[in-house]
């Protein structure tokens, strides 16, 4: 079992989250649930992460936000409960509105719930492509962003600057890097989740992700972190690490940014094993049983199974290109 653990009691809070959604018949209630968590890690945290800069944990997901005199910058909302209990806890640093809210992109368990801090006139800002996603695929708690760009934006408010970067599609076609200033730290969702680099990825079936692109986007993240000086990164999951009694604990926000580096390396060095398979002539559904899935049993999180699937549909990618 060994490092697996953590992530597998992670997974069996959220699939009994599901199950529970399933036993109510209703989507809202379960969202409207408290948030669950592995035993002995809180369901909710605020951790500061730089100056006047905060990670706030819902539950699985994290987010983060700015504190200046002259209001509070929001990355993403998570949902509408989360929200407002993160209102709450802006509440007690600051009397000042949410003046922003930065979605990391467009998918609705993560860009959900701005509505609280729309309401106090904030400025909901995303890539071009998170519009039109979300318009395709509305949620009712997914607020359309007031602003859109197409590579790079700065929101400068008191003395916070957030820097926007979008490096093409990768997990979905509109997800930007968050760089707040002055902490100088990456916010990276869903892409990779700090501590863990070389591991496997939350979903396997790789769900409106765009695999041509993984090893650009890691090496374009890199260079913005080399070229900046960025040392740590933050993420939008709870990653469970053992604490020192041996019991799941959640990870600190902040993790090293050599991550990206060995992020970039897992899925070079996996696509090329499933590439080179491919190139032998194996048929895409036979490579994940051609292939000695157990190299890569290192990976953090590895389960065989999962392994099989992402294989499967890295498979897929060479022979459709996506
Ligand atoms: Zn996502």
């Amino acid at each position: 079992m060994g490092t697996n653990w953590g992530s597998a009691t992670l997974r069996a809070a959220i699939f009994f989250l599901a199950i529970f959604a399933l036993s109510l018949g209703s989507y809202d209630l379960a969202l409207a649930a408290p948030p669950r968590t592995p035993p002995g890690i809180a369901p909710t945290s605020v951790e500061p992460i730089g100056k006047d800069l905060y990670s706030y944990r819902w539950g699985p997901y994290r987010t983060m936000f700015a504190v200046t005199g002259e209001g509070v910058i929001v990355a993403d909302p998570l949902s509408d409960e989360a929200a407002r209990a993160l209102d709450s806890e802006i509440d007690k640093l600051t009397a000042a509105p949410v003046k922003y809210v930065v979605y990391s992109h467009s998918h609705w368990d993560h860009a959900a719930g701005a509505r609280v801090f729309k309401d106090q006139g904030a400025t909901i800002v995303a890539q071009d492509l998170c519009a039109k996603n979300i318009s395709e695929t509305p949620h009712p708690d997914v607020l359309p962003p007031d602003v859109t760009f197409a590579d790079d934006f700065q929101i400068k408010l008191g003395d916070q600057e957030w820097d926007l970067h979008y490096f093409g599609p990768s997990h979905s076609d509109c997800l930007i890097v968050i760089q707040p200033k002055p902490a100088n730290i990456l916010y990276l969702v869903d892409v990779l989740n700090p501590p863990f680099g070389y591991s496997m990825p939350w979903n396997a079936l790789l769900p409106d992700d765009h695999i041509y692109n993984f090893v650009p986007f890691f090496d374009a993240v890199d260079a913005l972190a080399k070229r900046d000086g960025v040392t740590q990164i933050t993420g939008g999951h709870l990653s469970v690490i053992r604490g020192p009694d041996g019991k799941p604990a959640a990870a600190p926000a902040l993790g090293p940014a050599s991550a990206i580096a060995d992020k970039r390396r897992f899925w070079d060095e996996l696509l090329t094993a499933v590439g080179d398979e491919w190139a032998k002539g194996t048929y895409s559904e036979v490579i994940p049983d051609q292939l000695d899935l157990d190299r890569f049993a290192d990976t953090h999180g590895y389960n065989r199974d999962e392994m099989w699937l992402l294989v499967r549909r890295l498979g897929s990618y060479y022979a459709g290109g996506r």
